[in-house]
């Protein structure tokens, strides 16, 4: 893989993430986390992104620090984070320990620790984990040892040029800078950055994979043990910060957050959609961090297209969408930037965050601890690196979303009883829990639709739950390229005609009693080269008996990996075969609306005495190589109807306009038509 650049870097080594058949990290007890309800609630944050290479020679000769102070607060932010400690290896405080930025003359993060406790911001200390360069200059012993018996990264011009082993003595180094910055400034919390897989196979880490019998010429296995020694790591990080202050908050950037659940005390999702991110990460991973808890998670996204980027202030409907993405979702915002090293106070930058976060904050009232109400579930028990990346589970939150359809992403972590539908895309195996849960979901009478190998057991033999699926597995289909035709059940909408694919898929042979709603229909050839002709044009020939899709009751499943298809060719007709199947299961789901475009998103939350529906309309266009927004796009009259659920409204309004709209209660639903939606709509249904 080549990796071009940072940001490249950090998402493909979190992918990089492995299963880890290490030790289980210690349970930290409950105590501790009671410990921690006095700490700060986050609700309007900022992050800096502050590496400042040694030889800038003025660091922080302009920095005022009332000024600063004053002006982040007038913008309506409580919760700042900054760097004590940056991936250069710089620190911006008096330490004892580390490597004070040899310009900075006085105690920078000290004066400003000191004015946000006096002014009521909480102020969390960034420290970067898997990166310091200065330290790894002065200590080379401190640096991993890669794979391949490299000290440095090729190709150089990278800030991951050289990383930090977990296991050296940069380990107690680090937690003794955790200490001593818990223990010398009134913060909040701690930001641990980049706690990333590095491969490392120094002395320490290979005596230590020796004794726990790790096969240290295993890239894997190495890649297992320094996920687990990162997260150790962060383990004691979290133990010597809250012996000393309870109330902290503690994220650390990179590791799974399951992984990390009993040593974290909030979230965040990292994500700059202009970078490497780009706009189907964020959805992703809002409808999957919910399931974890209640704990605070912040929506990092930037004020620039890129970290690193000094010059960068993107649109204001840019930073804003993405903002009321997270708040429709129950995420905090977060908006990430770059402090000029020198101190200058940026008013350009500040004045867009300030325009945006004062309108957000006239709608907090209805954004405060709002839950999502959801009602499907997309089953994805797989690992974080596997959730941040995968095409066919992007592709079927996309299906989902651009079916408007509130739905969550679940692991095995979360409790499943609440969904009425599962989605199993395309692969997902049944180990013993995923089958026990599915089986017991069926048993309650609630629908599953799967498609592809999903729902097999883990060495591809058979389905797991044969009798509920009603279909033998009989073995990968041979077809390239694979059509069908569906049966007049669930052809709503479709066009008459062989339709494709676009993707690989299994026979099934169907049990007594399972109804074929579509089948397979053979190609004259698959597509090869023949020494003579390259059978680039495969027609479809004829319709076979083969299954494309089978219906057993509740459980529905697709002989082909439609997400893939989805994920490669966007096929309307594939998202509308797959919606008429969930509209048999879900007739009535909680959202519906006759007229919003695919492209807007409606989000459904609720609150104590009300619920809400969010309208977002907002759509990235592909320029150059960037996806950008530069402009909401308007929608007028949008018909919406909200499922009453025995809620019976007493009025529903605008916020924060708080103007009234008209509504008809009908057929267990109260219809709105909402006149103008221009980006975005807060419509509240009281009951
Ligand atoms: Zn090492």
């Amino acid at each position: 893989m080549k990796i071009n650049n940072f940001n490249q870097m950090k998402i493909l080594i979190g992918t990089l993430c492995l299963i880890i058949a290490l030790p289980a990290i210690s349970q930290v007890n409950n105590e501790e986390k009671e410990k921690s309800k006095n700490m700060h609630q986050p609700k309007y944050c900022l992050f800096y992104d502050n590496h400042t290479m040694p030889a800038i020679p003025d660091v922080g000769k302009n920095f005022d620090v009332e000024a600063f102070t004053d002006r982040i607060k007038d913008c309506g932010v409580d919760y700042l984070t900054f760097h004590a400690r940056c991936n250069l290896g710089m620190a911006y405080y008096d330490t004892k320990i580390g490597i004070k930025h040899p310009s900075l003359k006085y105690d920078l993060f000290g004066q400003l620790a000191e004015a946000c406790q006096r002014k009521g911001i909480a102020l969390t200390a960034y420290l970067n984990g898997g990166i310091s360069s200065a330290e790894g200059l002065q200590n080379r012993d401190w640096t991993t040892l890669a794979f391949d018996g490299r000290e440095y990264r090729e190709p150089r011009f990278t800030p991951y040029v050289r990383t930090m082993c977990y296991n050296s003595p940069y380990r107690d180094h680090l937690i003794e800078m955790v200490e001593e910055i818990a223990t010398n400034y009134p913060v909040s919390g701690f930001f641990i950055d980049c706690l990333q897989v590095f491969y490392c196979v120094c002395p320490i880490c290979v005596k230590e994979m020796k004794e726990r019998g790790i096969d240290y010429n295993n890239k894997e296995e190495v890649g297992k043990f320094s996920e687990f020694s990162a997260l150790r790591l962060a383990e004691d990080i979290y133990k010597a910060a809250t012996a000393i202050n309870s109330g902290l908050l503690i994220y650390h950037n990179n590791p799974g957050y399951e992984e990390q659940f009993d040593f974290s005390t909030y979230f965040e999702v990292e994500c700059l959609p202009a970078g490497a991110w780009g706009y189907e990460y964020l959805p992703v991973l809002s409808h999957y961090i919910r399931t974890l808890g209640d704990m605070p998670v912040l929506n990092m996204t930037g004020r620039f297209y890129d970290w690193g980027d000094f010059g960068g202030l993107r649109p204001e409907a840019a930073i804003k969408s993405e903002l009321l993405y997270g708040l429709a979702n129950g995420m905090r915002p977060n908006v990430g930037g770059h402090f000029h090293p020198r101190g200058d106070l940026e008013s350009a930058v500040l004045d867009r965050i300030e325009k945006i976060y004062k309108e957000l904050q006239t709608m907090e009232p209805w954004y405060d601890n709002a839950k999502n109400i959801t009602e499907i579930a997309i089953v994805f028990p797989r690992k974080v690196g596997a959730i941040r990346g995968d095409r066919k589970l992007k592709s079927a939150v996309r299906i989902l979303s651009e079916l408007y359809q509130q739905f969550d992403v679940v692991t095995t972590f979360s409790d499943w009883s609440k969904y009425k539908v599962l989605v199993i895309p395309d692969d997902i195996p049944f180990d013993d829990e995923v089958a026990r849960r599915v089986k017991a979901h069926i048993a309650e009478g609630k629908a599953v639709i799967s498609s592809g190998s999903s729902g097999l057991d883990p060495e591809q033999k058979k389905f797991v739950l044969e009798k509920e699926w009603g279909v033998k597995y009989i073995g990968e289909n041979s077809f390239d390229p694979a059509y069908f035709t569906v049966s007049k059940t669930f052809n709503a909408g479709l066009p008459d005609m062989p339709l494709s694919q676009y993707s690989t898929g299994i026979d099934l042979e169907p049990l007594p009693g399972t109804k074929v709603e579509a089948n397979l229909i053979k190609p004259y050839f698959n597509r090869h080269w023949d020494g003579e002709y390259a059978f680039y044009y495969t027609p479809p020939n004829k319709v076979t008996e083969k299954p494309a899709l089978t219906v057993n009751g509740n459980v529905a499943h697709f002989s082909h990996r439609i997400f893939s298809g989805y994920a490669d060719k966007a096929s309307v007709e594939l998202k509308r075969v797959f919606s008429n199947v969930l509209d048999s299961y879900l007739p009535n789901p909680v959202f519906k609306s006759d007229n919003l475009p695919s492209f807007a998103r409606a989000f459904v939350t609720e609150q104590p005495g009300r619920r809400m529906v969010h309208l977002l309309s907002y759509v990235p266009e592909m320029r150059g190589n960037t996806q950008m927004i530069e402009e909401p796009v308007k929608l007028n009259d949008v018909k919406i109807s909200l499922r009453i659920d025995g809620k019976a409204p007493k009025k529903v309004y605008i916020t924060p306009s708080m103007k009234p709209l008209r509504y008809k209660v009908e057929n267990g639903y109260i219809n709105v038509t909402v006149p103008e939606c221009n980006g975005y709509s807060l419509i509240v249904f009281e009951n």
